[in-house]
């Protein structure tokens, strides 16, 4: 299968060659040429397997021809050894956990799966590849621990000093083995630019780096699968019945995984993506203008703080527009399409909190910020759109409360419990260099520990 770019000047590309460069020669992003067909018969099938068996089941159709079968279920099984909770909490209404990996948040089935298939392209090659990031705090721990331990790929993460908290650097700086962790006496965006430069350096050209941030379409594909599971799970199969996905939204990747599903004949009514106070997408849909914000707004749903989403410009190329690398939107989306299949809403941090409250005191649901704004979007579609008599819905909660107990305490006076994935960081042993923002001493180090 091929993947082609989202500006449309760049010759499509194989799934091994899109992971491995992340994004398009023309900046573009990349998306699949066809999408495989799901029939009911298949999802028929699906009833009943496990979380692994189905991530098989769905990304077998992607990676044929580049893993063998049996290699992508050992990957499934590896990768996917926790839980995933579907929590009944009244009639028709679920909330789906995401948050049982290594992180506590959603985006370890997406960078757990990318680090493996990225392991193996590597093996097949007999080579050696190095993941550069800068990070200003949870995307760095997501990206660390998804690679730790993977063979053949080693991690390079550099982080502002004191612009990450205690915990969000022991996550890091405890890991040790083929992840490096590396402090530096400035601020992200100084890291950044360094990784950048490195990029782009012609001494380092004996290092094949490769960055895992989440342009990469590996970062978008093993996220259409918990969709598949939450409807075989939960939904009338035999009947085909139709259901409503509620995900809370900043760059949109979750989302996609979704929209993805849905090309690939998932039966979705609707999505209802739902953002914090940074509202620039529920703006475009609302009316066809699109305005990013700049600089992004600060809520407590901070991992949402964005004002321009990375992948908007593929949800834009999805419904027939297009969108280029600046956020010019040159061609103008079906809106009408795009309205029918989603419907957004921005909620603020007055309305999260309170969500927060009446979620808890109306069904004992524990929902932290991020899961708080998607509840909240699916609460204002159902008031809304009353002629959707009574559909099956599923919100996403994409981070463990535990991650925010002060919110939480604060606003239901219960102080959530820690899952085993975030206990005893603490005690762990910290190792990282630190170094200044001169670029050379870094090249130095990168040479020293990788070059040949
Ligand atoms: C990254 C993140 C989101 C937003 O996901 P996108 O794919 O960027 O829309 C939501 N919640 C949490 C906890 C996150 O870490």
């Amino acid at each position: 299968m091929d993947y082609y770019s989202t500006n449309r000047r760049a010759p499509d590309v194989s799934l091994a060659q899109a992971l491995l460069q992340g994004q398009a020669a023309d900046k573009g992003l990349f998306l699949p040429r066809q999408y495989p067909r799901i029939t009911r018969e298949d999802l028929l099938d699906l009833v009943g397997k496990s979380y692994p068996e189905i991530a098989f089941e769905i990304l077998r159709h992607y990676t044929t021809g580049i893993f063998g079968d049996d290699v992508l279920l050992a990957l499934c099984g590896d990768a996917y050894d926790y839980e995933v909770p579907l929590e009944h909490v009244s009639c028709r209404l679920h909330v789906m956990r995401l948050d049982q990996g290594p992180t506590a948040s959603f985006k370890d089935f997406a960078a757990r799966m990318m680090a493996r298939w990225m392991s193996v392209l590597m093996e097949a090659e007999h080579g050696e590849l190095v993941i550069l990031t800068a990070t200003s705090g949870d995307t760095g721990s997501a990206v660390a621990h998804a690679y730790h331990g993977v063979d053949r790929v080693h991690v390079v993460v550099l982080f502002p000093l004191k612009e990450v908290s205690d915990r969000q650097r022991k996550q890091m700086t405890t890991l040790g083995g083929n992840v490096w962790t590396i402090g530096i006496e400035g601020k992200f965006d100084d890291g950044q630019a360094m990784v950048k430069r490195a990029f782009a350096d012609p001494d380092l050209s004996s290092i094949r780096f490769t960055s895992a941030n989440s342009i990469n379409i590996g970062r978008l594909l093993p996220q259409a699968v918990y969709y598949f599971y939450a409807y075989v799970r939960l939904a009338d199969v035999a009947a085909d019945e139709q259901v409503v996905f509620s995900v809370p939204s900043g760059n949109f990747g979750d989302m996609m995984g979704g929209v993805i599903a849905m090309h690939m004949g998932l039966p979705v009514k609707r999505f209802i993506i739902a953002t914090n106070a940074n509202d620039e997408v529920p703006n475009f849909i609302r009316t066809g203008a699109y305005r990013p914000i700049v600089p992004s707004r600060v809520c407590i749903s901070n991992a949402m703080n964005v004002g321009h989403p990375s992948n908007l410009a593929r949800l834009i190329n999805m419904y027939g527009g297009q969108m280029d690398e600046k956020g010019a939107l040159n061609e103008q989306p079906d809106m009408d399409r795009l309205r029918r299949d989603i419907y957004s809403v921005s909620i603020n941090d007055e309305q999260t909190r309170a969500t927060i409250r009446e979620a808890y005191e109306q069904y004992g649901l524990i929902l932290e910020p991020h899961g708080a704004v998607g509840w909240a979007g699916l609460q204002r579609y159902l008031a809304d759109e009353v002629e959707d008599a009574d559909p099956l819905c599923i919100s996403l909660e994409t981070a463990h409360p535990a991650k925010f107990p002060e919110e939480i305490e604060a606003n239901i006076g219960v102080v959530p419990e820690t899952p085993p994935s975030l206990e005893g960081l603490e005690q762990r042993i910290e190792d990282y260099p630190v170094i200044s923002t001169d670029y050379h001493a870094f090249r130095e180090m990168l040479l020293e520990r990788f070059g040949r």
